[in-house]
């Protein structure tokens, strides 16, 4: 991966991760700053500018680590060790939270929130910890090696289990390692002329199937995320053409042990606002035929639209994909 500059706090460098990036990116412009978090330089920016900021790369330590309840795959979110990332999917999520700031931030005290999560998991056993609920963690191991470091450490000292989500392929470090069960894997898919024109710069739908399948073949349990649904026209065929592309490229292993998330689209004021100036040539996500506010500049699909949306999905899921539990369509 390839960035313009590192913006850094100094006290990162104290820290074994800090020092083996310091490293690693040696041949670029080290420019420190107080916090990760309001580097001025950048809040200044255009939103017009949205892409080339996410050729930075922020260095820093998560100073809050609190862990926040979810009743879907995982019992908690934990804020783990990145947030933001360089890829442009054009709903992001982390745009609601960082604005145009979504940009990769790592933080590199990995240790103080790996023994944090070791001891509550021993504190509170059998519960699921969603760790990558801020970030890629895949596209994030790629340049840190964190998951590396985190999954054999869980899978020795842990209770329970670690889940995180991807729309990356690269997968290959991940195959061998000690898990012992205890990582959920979960693929986010969508059908391929979404991934094209919406997910910039985030694997295909055929990569992320073979990564999946390989995956499972290495005994992680997995599933898929269908997520966001988007309703832009001829969404029914876009995904009557996802789940048979699934049923063919999914192996057997995979079909009969995953399980589905089926999550629609929420989209917001921000993106609109940051995708107009900074991707004036990418489709409009906003309808405002389907669509409702959802409060604090947010909008969702209306109810009448996400009811059809569910039917028709269960519909062809069942079809397609047969008995394939839906964990939840949200
Ligand atoms: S891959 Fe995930 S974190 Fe990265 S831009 Fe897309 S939605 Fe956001």
């Amino acid at each position: 991966m390839t960035f313009d500059a590192v913006y850094y706090e100094p006290d990162s460098l104290e820290y074994p991760l800090g020092r083996q990036l310091k490293e690693q990116f040696s041949g670029l412009p080290w420019i420190p700053v107080e916090s990760h978090n309001s580097i001025k330089e950048m809040q200044e920016k255009p939103n017009s500018e949205f892409g080339h900021m996410k050729r930075n790369l922020i260095i820093g330590t998560r100073k809050t680590h609190k862990y926040v309840e979810n009743h879907k795959v995982s019992d908690y979110l934990v804020p783990f060790t990145s947030s933001g990332c360089t890829a442009m999917c054009l709903y992001c999520y982390l745009v609601c939270n960082y604005n145009k700031c979504a940009y990769l931030r790592l933080f590199v005290n990995r240790e103080q929130m790996m023994d944090r999560l070791l001891k509550r998991s021993l504190k509170e056993p059998g519960r699921t910890y969603e760790i990558g609920s801020n970030s890629d963690l895949v596209l994030e191991n790629t340049i840190t090696d964190n998951l590396l470091y985190t999954i054999p450490r869980f899978a020795r000292e842990g209770n329970g289990a670690l889940t995180f989500p991807t729309k990356f392929k690269m997968v290959d470090p991940l195959l061998s390692l000690d898990h012992q069960g205890k990582v959920i894997f979960r693929m986010s898919v969508n059908p391929q002329p979404v991934i094209s024109r919406i997910e910039l710069g985030t694997s295909s739908l055929k990569e992320r199937i073979r990564a999946v399948n390989r995956m499972c073949e290495a005994g992680y349990p997995c599933g898929l995320l269908i997520a966001p649904v988007i309703l832009t026209d001829g969404w029914k065929e876009q995904y009557r053409g996802l789940l048979e592309e699934l049923e063919e490229g999914l192996s057997v292993k995979m079909k009969k042990s995953m399980f589905l998330e089926i999550i629609l689209m929420t989209y917001s004021y921000v993106h609109r606002a940051i995708n107009e100036e900074a991707f004036p040539m990418a489709p409009d996500l906003y309808d405002k035929e389907l669509m409702t506010g959802r409060g604090r500049g947010r909008y969702c699909y209306r109810p009448e639209v996400r009811a059809e949306a569910e039917v028709f999905l269960r519909e062809e899921i069942r079809r397609i994909l047969g008995s394939t539990p839906i964990l939840y369509i949200s």
